[in-house]
């Protein structure tokens, strides 16, 4: 199938963003105490489409939440009563503004976990109702590594519309998959013109031969993976995990970390079941009932986090985990890069 092109301007996109606020439930990132995060707008002045989200937070949560609860119930020695929570805001027809093509491509490894074994039913009703409308960076961040990693970032088919700034003002706007296509045709027809594929592709190629030319980060991704495959027992693990203190903000931030438990609040009779994040990283989360834990040790959990991203997910999914957004690394409070933990080990195998 081939997906039409559009041009405009800034004060079209303007337009056309204003449009899809007014007619659709939109999510976009809000700024609030100088950090931003995505929340659902009322008008297109709530957001800045252009900020420097990637480098707080990911578009995760508007799939797998932080924590949500999954239950209620009331337990009493006649029985227990169980109730549904409330119905779930993140399942209605919505549009995300503001999307990272990181973030976006987040989602698709994501997909894999929750098509697997077990059918995330949540999850596939949110992705199913979303459609993501993402730029493509200008330029990359200090911690940023996509470029470097074994997805496609210039031809992303893990957004629905690609919005390129090009030369002299003009922004095109690119459908990727039919929901983008169909979605073309509503409001962005009326603030935008049809462009030629002859046209705008060598625009949209050169923007990105620019973009990938200010990357501090670049790695043979391949032969990471095929170093790390090989080893198990390093000390470089302990020599790159000396610093860390197990507070998980890494996978809290981390837009492809999907790890979770369920915990039950319960106040007298009366409980609340939720799921929230939990990580690798915790001392606890491979504790077994008897009081065993074989990751003891930060080394042995920094080791699954680095195998995982590199190793074992790429094993079972043909891919790496990692999207290289290099959010866990400006989140670390005490300044471990992934980038540098992957590309210390695989170089003293
Ligand atoms: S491990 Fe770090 S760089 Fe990789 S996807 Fe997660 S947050 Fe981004
Ligand atoms: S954010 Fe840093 S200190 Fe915290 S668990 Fe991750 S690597 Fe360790």
């Amino acid at each position: 199938m081939s997906f039409s092109t559009f041009v405009t301007d800034k004060a079209g996109l303007q337009k056309i963003y204003e449009a899809i606020v007014a007619s659709h439930e939109t999510y976009a990132p809000v700024e609030k105490f100088g950090k931003f995060d995505y929340k659902r707008l009322t008008t297109l002045a709530e957001c800045d489409p252009d900020s420097p989200i990637a480098k707080t937070q990911s578009i995760k949560p508007l799939f797998f939440p932080r924590s949500a609860r999954v239950m209620k119930y009331v337990a009493t020695n006649a029985g227990t009563d169980v109730s549904d929570v409330d119905e779930d805001p993140l399942a209605a027809k919505r549009v995300i503004l503001g999307v990272k093509h990181c973030d976006a491509r987040s989602l698709q490894v994501l997909d894999k976990v929750y098509n697997w074994d077990f059918i995330d039913t949540d999850y596939q009703k949110r992705r199913n109702n979303t459609l993501i409308i993402s730029t493509r960076c200008d330029k990359a961040d200090t911690h940023c590594f996509c470029t470097s990693l074994d997805y496609d970032v210039e031809n992303l088919d893990a957004l629905d519309i690609l919005v390129v700034n090009g030369q002299d003002g003009k922004i095109y706007l690119k459908a990727r998959t039919a929901k983008g296509e169909e979605f073309l045709t509503e409001p962005i027809t009326r603030f935008a013109s049809p462009v030629t594929e002859e046209i705008a592709n060598p625009e949209m190629s050169r923007q990105y031969a620019a973009f990938d030319g200010t990357f501090r980060l670049k790695m043979n991704y391949a032969e990471v993976n095929a170093r790390l495959s090989k080893i198990f027992d390093t000390p470089e693990f302990e020599n790159v995990s000396g610093n860390c203190i197990s507070c998980n903000t890494c996978a809290f931030v981390c837009p492809s970390c999907h790890c979770f438990k369920i915990s039950d609040e319960k106040v007298k009779d009366t409980g609340v079941r939720y799921k929230s994040y939990d990580s690798c990283n915790n001392g606890y989360f491979t504790l077994m009932a008897g009081g065993h834990n074989p990751r003891p040790a930060k080394y042995r959990r920094w080791r699954q986090r680095a195998m995982h991203k590199f190793v074992y997910y790429k094993e079972r999914f043909g891919e790496n985990l990692c999207v290289g957004c290099g959010k866990c690394t400006i989140a670390c409070p005490v300044n471990i890069s992934i980038f540098e933990v992957v590309n210390q080990v695989a170089a003293n195998v």
